[in-house]
């Protein structure tokens, strides 16, 4: 008898806004997921919980995405859990912006630990505990192309990387068959935004800003069988912003 082949889903940063989406989605698409967080608990129970009302399997596990040994240990945990993973999204990220002036050197370290070397890590003990034929997915942003805002150039810089690496990788792991692919959201109703929201609104084309389902939802095609040729992509849904 061949067993079958286990589905579990990963999302880093899986407890609010984008992350919290996507859990809740992929776990209404079938998956286990298993969920990451840092600093609030509380939140990342409450998507178990809601997970967990509507049939599906969750566990939230702490793990700051700029420790490695934490990484490690919940992906760890997750295969423990549910088995090898077919799906991992990479949605950890932290957004603060400041002018080139004042902005200070432990911000710049922190962004570049969370939003780039926690994303390698992420997507590198992901990969090791992966199906052949599974699905890598990073939340990289729309600032990678274009964000017209003064202070935004650091956090700019990191996305930009996380665009530029996931193409590339997208070479090292098409021998197994294992797609990587980026999403870049413009503007979204999450905490980051929520005390601008009303400038982000007037400033975009489509006159609103997006809702974390709206991302969700590419994210739960890139993780389908129909996504199975795209690879090494960036894919910006910003509402027009970034034209
Ligand atoms: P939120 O701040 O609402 O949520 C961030 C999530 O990531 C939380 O679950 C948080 O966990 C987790 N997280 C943050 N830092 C770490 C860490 N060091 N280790 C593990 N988990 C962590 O953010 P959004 O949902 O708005 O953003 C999600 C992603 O989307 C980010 O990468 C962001 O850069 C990107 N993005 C967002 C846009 C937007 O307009 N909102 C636009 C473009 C890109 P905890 O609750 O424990 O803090």
């Amino acid at each position: 008898t061949v067993s079958p082949r286990s589905n579990t889903a990963l999302v880093f940063g899986g407890s609010r806004g984008i992350g919290a989406a996507i859990a809740r989605r992929l776990a209404r698409e079938g998956h286990p997921v298993a969920l990451t967080f840092v600093s609030q608990p509380e939140k990342a129970v409450a998507v178990v919980a809601s997970i967990q009302a509507d049939g599906g399997q969750a566990i939230a596990l702490q793990a700051d995405s700029a420790d490695a040994q934490a990484i490690a240990s919940s992906v760890k945990q997750a295969v423990d859990t549910f088995g090898p993973l077919q799906v991992a999204v990479v949605n950890a990220g932290i957004y603060q912006g400041s002018p080139l002036a004042d902005f200070p050197t432990d911000l710049l370290d922190r962004m570049l630990a969370v939003n780039v070397r926690g994303v390698f890590l992420a997507v590198q003990a992901a990969a090791a505990a992966m199906n052949d034929g599974g699905r890598l997915i990073t939340i990289g942003s729309n600032t990678a192309v274009r964000s017209g805002a003064v202070g935004s150039s650091v956090y700019a810089m990191t996305k930009s990387a996380v665009a530029t690496l996931v193409r590339e990788l997208a070479l090292d792991l098409a021998p197994r068959r294992i797609t990587i692919n980026n999403i870049q959201p413009g503007p979204i109703a999450t905490d980051i935004t929520a005390d601008f929201v009303d400038q982000l609104v007037q400033r975009n084309p489509l006159g609103r800003v997006g809702q974390p389902d709206e991302v969700a939802g590419l994210s739960a095609w890139l993780a389908s069988h129909e996504a199975a040729y795209m690879t090494g992509s960036s894919l910006t849904i910003d509402g027009g912003w970034a034209i």
